[in-house]
């Protein structure tokens, strides 16, 4: 398991405070002084696995022995024999902070501040195994967040990664959930044309949205099931 120890990232107040509409909703001296809380107690690591693709069935993929069920993946690793299952978190300061205050303003901007530095340490791992491996393009996929590939599959994403307690300080609780919560996992995998999860996913109104619903495309992947 390879492990990324102190992911810097750098995030912008200015940005951040105009996504929260502080002008508009709070206090701009509030809120930075509640940025640069967090800022320090954001500890952004990430573990990676290089594993290998064994076998390709119908609707699912074995990856070193796990079985993955998912008709997604198996098509985007139609070409693919080699992948990156990864977990990232930014660990435990943030939401302790958060349970210790009963403002939900401060609550809000600590969570969305948590979220954005959550996206930039994954880019920070993108953009280090684009550059370790030589990959042009990455593309990633993370369970439970299509209903083709469910948030148990969590348990099976963990059995590659043996030790990553220990190693960044992530778990899984009996829901499958991480907790850290600030953490995601999936696994990363080379492609020509970058894969959106979002490309599949009809949901209205979803402010995390990358890239739009494509119906087409959800039919080719034989997941539409919502027409
Ligand atoms: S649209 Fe939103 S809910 Fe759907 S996959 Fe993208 S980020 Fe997730």
């Amino acid at each position: 398991m390879e492990i990324l120890e102190r992911i810097p990232i750098h995030l912008n107040p200015e940005e951040i405070g105009e996504k929260l509409l502080v002008n508009k909703t709070g206090n701009w001296d509030d809120f930075q002084s509640i940025f640069e809380i967090a800022e320090t107690l954001i500890s952004a690591k990430a573990a990676y696995e290089v594993r290998y693709v064994d076998e390709k069935l119908k609707d699912a993929v074995i990856i070193d022995g796990v079985r993955f069920v998912s008709r997604v993946m198996r098509k985007n690793l139609d070409k693919v024999g080699r992948v990156f299952p990864y977990v990232v978190t930014i660990g435990a300061g943030l939401e302790d902070r958060c349970k210790a205050t009963d403002d939900l303003l401060e609550q809000y901007y600590l969570d969305t501040i948590g979220n954005i530095a959550l996206v930039k340490a994954r880019k920070y791992l993108d953009h280090e195994l684009r550059s370790r491996f030589a990959f042009e393009s990455l593309s990633f996929m993370s369970p439970g967040s299509l209903a083709d590939w469910p948030i148990e599959e969590q348990k099976q994403l963990f059995l590659l990664f043996e030790g990553v307690e220990r190693s960044i300080g992530v778990r899984l609780n009996d829901s499958c959930l991480m907790i850290p919560r600030k953490s995601v996992s999936g696994i990363f995998f080379p492609t020509e044309v970058t894969f959106y999860n979002c490309q599949l996913c009809p949901r209205d109104n979803c402010v995390g949205r990358k890239a739009g619903y494509n119906e087409n495309l959800a039919r080719e992947y034989g997941i539409n099931v919502w027409t």
